[in-house]
């Protein structure tokens, strides 16, 4: 999680203040994205994918999530992907 304060603005502009969550394994809004409002205080930022070591992290690749799915998204990570 390192996002610059910048980007972290830049992305809760973007979602709304509203968490970006789409994820079908949150049982809070299933198929539809998550309705939470978030403040910089609550939000969660998450990478999309792995970034390169030594590569910025940018706009583009920070998801917006309130705790919730952030606890969600946090699982999701570590599930294995081979
Ligand atoms: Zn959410
Ligand atoms: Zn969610």
């Amino acid at each position: 999680m390192a996002f610059s304060e910048e980007v972290q603005l830049q992305a809760m502009d973007r979602a709304g203040w509203r968490c970006e969550c789409v994820r079908d394994l949150c049982a809070t809004h299933y198929l539809t994205r998550c309705p939470s409002t978030i403040s910089m205080v609550t939000a969660v930022f998450v990478r999309k994918k792995q970034t390169v070591l030594g590569d910025p992290d940018k706009l583009s690749n920070c998801e917006v999530l309130c705790q919730y799915c952030g606890a969600n998204a946090a699982m999701d990570e570590f599930k294995p992907t081979y």
